[in-house]
Protein backbone atom coordinates (compact mmCIF):
# COMPACT_ATOMS: atom_id res chain seq x y z
CA UNK A 1 0.00 0.00 0.00
CA UNK A 2 1.42 3.74 -1.46
CA UNK A 3 2.26 5.82 1.88
CA UNK A 4 -0.54 8.27 0.27
CA UNK A 5 -3.21 5.84 0.47
CA UNK A 6 -2.14 4.67 4.29
CA UNK A 7 -2.18 7.99 4.84
CA UNK A 8 -5.78 8.66 3.52
CA UNK A 9 -7.19 6.29 5.97
CA UNK A 10 -6.44 8.40 8.97
CA UNK A 11 -9.27 11.29 9.06
CA UNK A 12 -7.23 12.97 12.08
CA UNK A 13 -3.87 13.26 9.78
CA UNK A 14 -5.77 16.24 7.98
CA UNK A 15 -6.39 18.07 10.97
CA UNK A 16 -4.46 21.82 11.55
CA UNK A 17 -3.07 22.38 14.59
CA UNK A 18 -2.15 25.96 15.86
CA UNK A 19 -2.85 26.11 12.10
CA UNK A 20 -0.08 24.12 11.18
CA UNK A 21 -0.69 20.31 9.66
CA UNK A 22 -0.83 17.52 12.48
CA UNK A 23 2.60 15.85 12.93
CA UNK A 24 1.95 13.29 15.32
CA UNK A 25 5.28 11.39 17.35
CA UNK A 26 3.63 10.30 20.20
CA UNK A 27 2.32 6.60 18.78
CA UNK A 28 4.00 5.05 21.86
CA UNK A 29 0.81 6.62 23.95
CA UNK A 30 -2.05 6.09 21.40
CA UNK A 31 -1.74 5.56 17.93
CA UNK A 32 -4.71 7.12 15.11
CA UNK A 33 -7.73 5.30 14.08
CA UNK A 34 -8.13 4.46 10.31
CA UNK A 35 -11.32 4.65 8.86
CA UNK A 36 -12.05 1.02 9.08
CA UNK A 37 -11.71 0.95 12.64
CA UNK A 38 -14.08 4.23 12.85
CA UNK A 39 -16.36 2.61 10.65
CA UNK A 40 -16.78 -0.55 12.81
CA UNK A 41 -17.44 1.01 15.63
CA UNK A 42 -20.42 3.17 14.27
CA UNK A 43 -21.58 0.28 12.08
CA UNK A 44 -21.75 -1.71 15.55
CA UNK A 45 -23.81 1.00 17.33
CA UNK A 46 -26.06 1.28 13.89
CA UNK A 47 -26.59 -1.75 13.10
CA UNK A 48 -25.97 -4.66 15.49
CA UNK A 49 -26.36 -3.47 18.61
CA UNK A 50 -26.41 -5.64 21.07
CA UNK A 51 -25.36 -7.91 24.24
CA UNK A 52 -22.99 -10.82 23.25
CA UNK A 53 -23.15 -14.48 24.75
CA UNK A 54 -26.81 -13.88 26.49
CA UNK A 55 -30.27 -12.99 24.48
CA UNK A 56 -30.85 -15.47 21.72
CA UNK A 57 -32.23 -12.77 19.26
CA UNK A 58 -30.55 -12.03 15.98
CA UNK A 59 -28.87 -8.66 17.04
CA UNK A 60 -27.22 -11.26 20.21
CA UNK A 61 -26.74 -13.54 18.21
CA UNK A 62 -24.88 -11.74 15.51
CA UNK A 63 -23.15 -9.67 18.37
CA UNK A 64 -21.78 -13.06 19.77
CA UNK A 65 -20.35 -13.73 16.57
CA UNK A 66 -18.35 -10.62 15.77
CA UNK A 67 -16.83 -10.93 19.01
CA UNK A 68 -15.72 -14.55 18.38
CA UNK A 69 -14.38 -13.51 15.27
CA UNK A 70 -12.16 -10.81 17.18
CA UNK A 71 -10.82 -13.46 19.63
CA UNK A 72 -10.06 -15.63 16.25
CA UNK A 73 -8.24 -12.84 14.56
CA UNK A 74 -6.52 -11.67 17.60
CA UNK A 75 -5.76 -15.45 18.19
CA UNK A 76 -3.87 -15.80 14.59
CA UNK A 77 -2.45 -12.03 15.44
CA UNK A 78 0.23 -14.16 17.85
CA UNK A 79 0.02 -17.27 16.61
CA UNK A 80 -2.00 -18.83 19.79
CA UNK A 81 -2.66 -22.42 19.32
CA UNK A 82 -6.49 -21.92 20.22
CA UNK A 83 -9.00 -18.67 19.96
CA UNK A 84 -9.86 -19.56 23.46
CA UNK A 85 -6.58 -18.41 25.24
CA UNK A 86 -7.48 -15.03 24.61
CA UNK A 87 -9.50 -13.23 27.02
CA UNK A 88 -10.75 -9.74 26.44
CA UNK A 89 -9.75 -6.74 28.89
CA UNK A 90 -9.66 -3.29 29.36
CA UNK A 91 -6.06 -3.21 28.29
CA UNK A 92 -2.50 -3.97 28.80
CA UNK A 93 -2.31 -2.47 32.75
CA UNK A 94 -6.20 -4.59 33.38
CA UNK A 95 -4.17 -7.88 31.89
CA UNK A 96 -1.34 -7.33 34.09
CA UNK A 97 -3.56 -6.84 37.38
CA UNK A 98 -5.80 -9.59 36.73
CA UNK A 99 -2.35 -12.33 36.24
CA UNK A 100 -0.53 -10.62 39.57
CA UNK A 101 -3.63 -10.81 41.14
CA UNK A 102 -4.24 -14.32 40.51
CA UNK A 103 -0.59 -15.03 42.15
CA UNK A 104 -2.39 -13.75 45.28
CA UNK A 105 -3.99 -16.54 47.22
CA UNK A 106 -6.72 -14.77 49.45
CA UNK A 107 -9.91 -15.92 48.50
CA UNK A 108 -10.84 -18.30 51.88
CA UNK A 109 -12.02 -22.19 50.08
CA UNK A 110 -15.46 -23.49 52.01
CA UNK A 111 -12.97 -26.08 54.25
CA UNK A 112 -11.56 -22.80 55.78
CA UNK A 113 -14.08 -20.69 57.33
CA UNK A 114 -16.51 -21.14 59.90
CA UNK A 115 -19.83 -22.43 58.51
CA UNK A 116 -21.19 -20.88 61.42
CA UNK A 117 -20.56 -17.76 60.15
CA UNK A 118 -21.43 -18.46 56.95
CA UNK A 119 -24.50 -15.51 55.23
CA UNK A 120 -25.50 -16.75 51.87
CA UNK A 121 -23.08 -16.04 49.14
CA UNK A 122 -20.20 -14.73 51.90
CA UNK A 123 -18.59 -18.67 51.26
CA UNK A 124 -16.70 -18.95 47.91
CA UNK A 125 -15.77 -22.63 47.44
CA UNK A 126 -12.67 -23.38 45.53
CA UNK A 127 -13.27 -21.37 42.13
CA UNK A 128 -11.72 -22.86 40.01
CA UNK A 129 -8.23 -25.12 39.90
CA UNK A 130 -6.82 -22.01 41.06
CA UNK A 131 -2.76 -22.77 41.15
CA UNK A 132 -1.37 -25.29 43.52
CA UNK A 133 -0.08 -24.03 47.03
CA UNK A 134 3.26 -23.83 45.88
CA UNK A 135 2.44 -21.96 42.86
CA UNK A 136 1.16 -18.60 44.76
CA UNK A 137 3.13 -15.98 45.85
CA UNK A 138 4.50 -16.68 49.77
CA UNK A 139 7.12 -14.37 51.82
CA UNK A 140 9.57 -16.79 50.68
CA UNK A 141 9.55 -16.11 46.96
CA UNK A 142 11.46 -13.73 44.58
CA UNK A 143 9.64 -12.29 41.53
CA UNK A 144 12.12 -10.48 39.11
CA UNK A 145 10.51 -7.49 36.48
CA UNK A 146 13.34 -5.01 34.97
CA UNK A 147 14.79 -2.12 34.82
CA UNK A 148 12.83 -0.88 31.75
CA UNK A 149 9.48 -1.48 32.70
CA UNK A 150 6.29 0.70 32.45
CA UNK A 151 5.00 1.58 35.94
CA UNK A 152 1.72 -1.31 34.58
CA UNK A 153 4.30 -3.69 34.80
CA UNK A 154 5.94 -2.74 38.09
CA UNK A 155 2.96 -1.76 40.26
CA UNK A 156 0.81 -4.67 40.41
CA UNK A 157 3.47 -6.89 41.55
CA UNK A 158 4.78 -4.54 43.79
CA UNK A 159 1.02 -4.68 45.62
CA UNK A 160 1.24 -8.38 44.82
CA UNK A 161 4.40 -8.44 46.88
CA UNK A 162 3.81 -5.91 49.62
CA UNK A 163 0.55 -8.06 50.42
CA UNK A 164 2.84 -10.90 51.00
CA UNK A 165 6.00 -9.95 51.82
CA UNK A 166 7.54 -11.62 48.95
CA UNK A 167 10.45 -9.73 47.26
CA UNK A 168 11.21 -7.64 43.93
CA UNK A 169 14.34 -7.96 42.13
CA UNK A 170 14.62 -5.86 38.64
CA UNK A 171 17.01 -7.43 35.81
CA UNK A 172 19.30 -4.60 34.92
CA UNK A 173 19.82 -3.47 31.49
CA UNK A 174 22.63 -3.43 28.96
CA UNK A 175 24.57 -0.15 27.44
CA UNK A 176 22.21 -1.10 24.19
CA UNK A 177 19.15 -0.93 26.74
CA UNK A 178 17.89 -4.69 27.01
CA UNK A 179 17.90 -7.02 29.77
CA UNK A 180 21.40 -8.06 30.63
CA UNK A 181 21.12 -11.83 29.77
CA UNK A 182 24.88 -12.60 32.37
CA UNK A 183 22.86 -10.72 34.76
CA UNK A 184 19.46 -12.50 34.45
CA UNK A 185 20.92 -16.07 34.29
CA UNK A 186 22.69 -14.94 37.48
CA UNK A 187 20.46 -13.73 39.48
CA UNK A 188 18.19 -16.85 38.37
CA UNK A 189 20.64 -19.24 39.69
CA UNK A 190 20.44 -17.14 43.07
CA UNK A 191 16.61 -16.04 43.52
CA UNK A 192 14.50 -19.21 41.53
CA UNK A 193 11.69 -16.90 41.29
CA UNK A 194 8.46 -17.53 40.39
CA UNK A 195 7.62 -14.86 37.90
CA UNK A 196 9.33 -13.25 35.35
CA UNK A 197 7.48 -10.07 34.06
CA UNK A 198 9.16 -8.06 31.34
CA UNK A 199 8.74 -5.57 28.26
CA UNK A 200 8.84 -7.16 25.16
CA UNK A 201 9.93 -3.58 23.84
CA UNK A 202 10.44 -0.43 26.05
CA UNK A 203 8.30 2.36 25.66
CA UNK A 204 11.20 4.85 26.29
CA UNK A 205 14.09 3.28 24.28
CA UNK A 206 12.74 1.56 21.95
CA UNK A 207 15.26 -1.81 22.94
CA UNK A 208 13.83 -4.99 22.11
CA UNK A 209 14.01 -7.96 24.43
CA UNK A 210 14.64 -11.63 23.46
CA UNK A 211 11.34 -13.01 24.41
CA UNK A 212 12.56 -16.94 23.61
CA UNK A 213 15.59 -17.28 25.70
CA UNK A 214 14.27 -15.09 28.53
CA UNK A 215 11.27 -17.79 28.32
CA UNK A 216 13.41 -20.20 27.70
CA UNK A 217 16.16 -19.45 30.56
CA UNK A 218 13.10 -18.70 33.36
CA UNK A 219 11.33 -21.95 32.47
CA UNK A 220 14.77 -23.74 33.28
CA UNK A 221 14.34 -21.99 36.59
CA UNK A 222 10.75 -23.10 37.39
CA UNK A 223 9.56 -19.38 36.54
CA UNK A 224 6.07 -18.34 34.64
CA UNK A 225 7.01 -15.50 32.29
CA UNK A 226 4.92 -12.67 31.58
CA UNK A 227 5.64 -10.48 28.74
CA UNK A 228 4.52 -7.08 28.39
CA UNK A 229 3.78 -6.28 24.62
CA UNK A 230 1.83 -3.18 24.70
CA UNK A 231 4.79 -1.25 22.41
CA UNK A 232 5.43 -4.88 20.23
CA UNK A 233 2.11 -5.77 18.86
CA UNK A 234 1.90 -2.39 16.61
CA UNK A 235 5.40 -3.20 14.93
CA UNK A 236 7.10 -6.77 15.66
CA UNK A 237 4.78 -9.78 14.09
CA UNK A 238 4.06 -11.78 17.85
CA UNK A 239 4.44 -15.68 17.72
CA UNK A 240 3.21 -16.67 21.48
CA UNK A 241 4.38 -20.19 20.74
CA UNK A 242 8.01 -19.43 19.42
CA UNK A 243 8.20 -16.87 22.30
CA UNK A 244 7.25 -19.32 24.85
CA UNK A 245 5.67 -16.74 27.48
CA UNK A 246 3.37 -18.19 29.53
CA UNK A 247 1.35 -14.76 29.52
CA UNK A 248 1.30 -12.27 27.14
CA UNK A 249 -0.70 -8.64 26.99
CA UNK A 250 -1.41 -5.61 24.83
CA UNK A 251 -3.37 -2.49 24.21
CA UNK A 252 -6.12 -2.69 21.45
CA UNK A 253 -5.18 1.67 21.01
CA UNK A 254 -1.56 1.56 20.66
CA UNK A 255 -1.93 -0.95 17.13
CA UNK A 256 -4.58 1.47 15.44
CA UNK A 257 -7.38 -0.19 17.19
CA UNK A 258 -10.13 1.54 19.86
CA UNK A 259 -9.37 2.41 23.57
CA UNK A 260 -10.94 0.14 26.32
CA UNK A 261 -9.41 -2.83 24.31
CA UNK A 262 -7.06 -5.47 25.53
CA UNK A 263 -6.05 -8.72 24.94
CA UNK A 264 -4.44 -11.04 27.65
CA UNK A 265 -2.99 -14.63 26.44
CA UNK A 266 -1.92 -17.26 28.62
CA UNK A 267 -1.53 -20.61 27.52
CA UNK A 268 -4.45 -22.75 28.33
CA UNK A 269 -2.94 -24.92 31.16
CA UNK A 270 -1.99 -21.10 32.91
CA UNK A 271 -5.30 -19.45 31.80
CA UNK A 272 -7.65 -22.24 33.52
CA UNK A 273 -5.90 -21.52 36.97
CA UNK A 274 -6.36 -17.86 37.17
CA UNK A 275 -8.60 -16.17 39.30
CA UNK A 276 -11.13 -14.15 38.04
CA UNK A 277 -10.54 -10.26 39.37
CA UNK A 278 -14.22 -9.35 38.57
CA UNK A 279 -17.44 -11.04 39.76
CA UNK A 280 -20.81 -11.16 38.20
CA UNK A 281 -22.62 -11.52 35.23
CA UNK A 282 -21.55 -13.55 32.28
CA UNK A 283 -18.50 -15.75 33.71
CA UNK A 284 -20.37 -18.15 35.95
CA UNK A 285 -22.83 -20.81 35.99
CA UNK A 286 -25.10 -23.02 38.22
CA UNK A 287 -25.51 -19.82 40.53
CA UNK A 288 -27.90 -20.18 43.61
CA UNK A 289 -27.81 -18.24 46.65
CA UNK A 290 -25.46 -20.31 48.22
CA UNK A 291 -22.76 -20.85 45.52
CA UNK A 292 -21.82 -20.58 42.02
CA UNK A 293 -19.13 -22.15 39.57
CA UNK A 294 -16.71 -19.85 37.43
CA UNK A 295 -17.27 -20.73 34.07
CA UNK A 296 -14.41 -21.94 31.53
CA UNK A 297 -11.60 -19.58 30.83
CA UNK A 298 -11.32 -17.20 28.94
CA UNK A 299 -15.24 -16.00 29.82
CA UNK A 300 -15.01 -16.65 33.43
CA UNK A 301 -12.85 -13.87 33.26
CA UNK A 302 -15.05 -11.33 31.22
CA UNK A 303 -17.28 -10.67 33.72
CA UNK A 304 -19.59 -7.84 33.13
CA UNK A 305 -20.76 -6.31 29.69
CA UNK A 306 -17.29 -5.58 28.16
CA UNK A 307 -16.35 -3.06 25.66
CA UNK A 308 -18.56 -4.79 22.61
CA UNK A 309 -18.36 -2.20 19.79
CA UNK A 310 -14.14 -1.89 20.64
CA UNK A 311 -13.70 -5.54 20.30
CA UNK A 312 -15.30 -5.33 17.11
CA UNK A 313 -13.55 -2.96 15.75
CA UNK A 314 -10.45 -4.32 17.13
CA UNK A 315 -10.60 -6.84 14.43
CA UNK A 316 -10.61 -4.10 11.76
CA UNK A 317 -7.30 -2.46 13.22
CA UNK A 318 -6.12 -6.29 12.93
CA UNK A 319 -7.02 -6.83 9.27
CA UNK A 320 -5.52 -3.20 8.73
CA UNK A 321 -2.33 -4.10 10.33
CA UNK A 322 -2.68 -7.35 8.57
CA UNK A 323 -3.57 -5.59 4.80
CA UNK A 324 -0.57 -3.37 5.07
CA UNK A 325 2.04 -6.48 6.61
CA UNK A 326 3.77 -6.03 9.69
CA UNK A 327 6.54 -6.33 8.05
CA UNK A 328 6.13 -3.70 5.95
CA UNK A 329 5.28 -1.41 8.80
CA UNK A 330 8.64 -2.78 10.58
CA UNK A 331 10.49 -1.97 7.64
CA UNK A 332 9.20 1.67 6.68
CA UNK A 333 9.29 2.73 10.47
CA UNK A 334 12.82 1.31 10.72
CA UNK A 335 13.79 3.48 7.90
CA UNK A 336 12.25 6.25 9.33
CA UNK A 337 14.02 5.97 12.69
CA UNK A 338 17.62 5.83 11.31
CA UNK A 339 17.08 8.51 9.35
CA UNK A 340 15.38 10.70 12.77
CA UNK A 341 18.31 8.99 14.96
CA UNK A 342 21.07 10.13 12.52
CA UNK A 343 19.30 13.97 12.40
CA UNK A 344 19.43 13.76 16.44
CA UNK A 345 22.37 12.70 16.90
CA UNK A 346 23.95 15.74 14.28
CA UNK A 347 22.83 18.54 17.13
CA UNK A 348 25.40 18.69 19.81
CA UNK A 349 22.99 19.54 22.17
CA UNK A 350 21.07 16.45 22.04
CA UNK A 351 22.34 13.50 24.00
CA UNK A 352 20.07 9.81 23.05
CA UNK A 353 20.79 7.60 25.86
CA UNK A 354 21.04 4.31 23.85
CA UNK A 355 20.57 5.28 20.24
CA UNK A 356 20.31 2.31 17.54
CA UNK A 357 17.69 0.54 19.49
CA UNK A 358 15.31 -2.11 17.23
CA UNK A 359 11.73 -0.59 17.67
CA UNK A 360 10.18 2.54 16.37
CA UNK A 361 11.04 4.89 19.64
CA UNK A 362 13.78 7.70 20.07
CA UNK A 363 14.05 9.04 23.22
CA UNK A 364 16.31 11.97 24.20
CA UNK A 365 17.02 15.23 26.32
CA UNK A 366 19.42 18.26 25.67
CA UNK A 367 21.88 20.27 27.47
CA UNK A 368 19.98 23.37 27.37
CA UNK A 369 16.36 22.58 27.99
CA UNK A 370 13.50 21.55 29.69
CA UNK A 371 11.72 18.73 28.11
CA UNK A 372 8.59 20.31 28.84
CA UNK A 373 9.83 23.64 27.02
CA UNK A 374 10.45 21.38 24.14
CA UNK A 375 7.24 19.51 24.23
CA UNK A 376 5.30 22.89 24.48
CA UNK A 377 7.07 24.73 22.09
CA UNK A 378 6.78 21.80 18.66
CA UNK A 379 3.30 21.87 19.98
CA UNK A 380 2.99 25.39 18.89
CA UNK A 381 4.12 24.37 14.64
CA UNK A 382 1.57 21.64 15.35
CA UNK A 383 4.41 18.73 16.23
CA UNK A 384 3.27 16.33 18.97
CA UNK A 385 5.84 14.62 21.07
CA UNK A 386 5.43 12.99 24.73
CA UNK A 387 7.69 14.80 27.61
CA UNK A 388 8.01 13.30 30.85
CA UNK A 389 8.66 10.42 32.94
CA UNK A 390 6.97 8.12 30.36
CA UNK A 391 5.16 5.86 33.40
CA UNK A 392 9.13 4.62 33.70
CA UNK A 393 10.40 6.24 36.67
CA UNK A 394 12.83 4.10 37.90
CA UNK A 395 14.13 3.86 34.25
CA UNK A 396 14.45 7.27 34.01
CA UNK A 397 16.22 7.71 37.65
CA UNK A 398 18.71 4.75 36.22
CA UNK A 399 19.19 6.54 33.14
CA UNK A 400 20.09 9.79 35.33
CA UNK A 401 17.75 11.93 33.13
CA UNK A 402 16.35 14.02 35.79
CA UNK A 403 12.26 14.40 36.03
CA UNK A 404 11.57 14.05 31.82
CA UNK A 405 12.78 12.88 28.75
CA UNK A 406 11.49 13.67 25.14
CA UNK A 407 10.03 10.76 22.97
CA UNK A 408 9.27 10.85 19.56
CA UNK A 409 7.33 7.12 18.23
CA UNK A 410 6.80 6.04 14.78
CA UNK A 411 3.81 4.58 13.21
CA UNK A 412 3.04 3.25 9.60
CA UNK A 413 1.52 6.66 8.59
CA UNK A 414 4.73 9.30 9.48
CA UNK A 415 7.00 10.21 6.64
CA UNK A 416 10.26 11.19 5.95
CA UNK A 417 9.33 14.67 5.55
CA UNK A 418 7.40 15.03 9.07
CA UNK A 419 10.50 13.61 10.39
CA UNK A 420 12.53 16.45 8.72
CA UNK A 421 10.08 19.21 9.46
CA UNK A 422 10.38 18.14 13.35
CA UNK A 423 14.28 17.98 13.35
CA UNK A 424 14.13 21.53 11.36
CA UNK A 425 11.80 22.74 14.27
CA UNK A 426 13.67 21.52 17.34
CA UNK A 427 16.81 23.10 16.04
CA UNK A 428 15.51 26.59 15.68
CA UNK A 429 13.47 26.20 18.90
CA UNK A 430 16.75 24.25 21.35
CA UNK A 431 19.20 27.38 19.75
CA UNK A 432 16.62 30.30 19.92
N1 LIG B 1 3.26 -1.34 29.08
C1 LIG B 1 3.91 -0.56 28.23
C2 LIG B 1 5.28 -0.97 27.76
C3 LIG B 1 3.35 0.63 27.77
O1 LIG B 1 4.01 1.41 26.93
C4 LIG B 1 2.05 0.98 28.23
C5 LIG B 1 1.43 2.25 27.82
O2 LIG B 1 2.08 3.17 27.40
C6 LIG B 1 1.40 0.12 29.11
C7 LIG B 1 2.03 -1.03 29.52
C8 LIG B 1 0.02 0.41 29.61
O3 LIG B 1 -0.90 0.33 28.56
P1 LIG B 1 -2.43 0.73 28.76
O4 LIG B 1 -2.42 2.13 29.29
O5 LIG B 1 -3.01 0.64 27.40
O6 LIG B 1 -3.02 -0.23 29.72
Amino acid sequence: MSMENIRKQFPILKRKIHNKPLIYLDNAATTHKPLCVINAIVDFYSLHNANPDRGFHTLGIEASSLIERSRKAASRFINAKDSLEIVFTAGTTEGLNIIASSFLKDTPSVNEVNRENVVYGSVIQDLRNNFKDNEYITDKDFMFISDLEHHSNILPWMVLCKKKGATIKSIPITQQGCIDICSFEQMLKKYHPKIVAITYVSNVLGSVNDISKISKLAHQYGAKVVCDAAQAAPHIAIDVQNLDCDFLVFSAHKMYGPTGVGILYAKKEVLDKLQPHKYGGGMAENISLQNFDVRAAPFGLESGTLNIAGIVALYEAIQFINNTGIEQIAQHEHELKKYLEKELQAIPEIIIPTPDTQGPIVSFHTRNMHHLDIGTLLDAYGIAIRTGHHCAKPLLDILNVGDGISRVSLAVYNTKEEIGIFIEKLKKIIRK
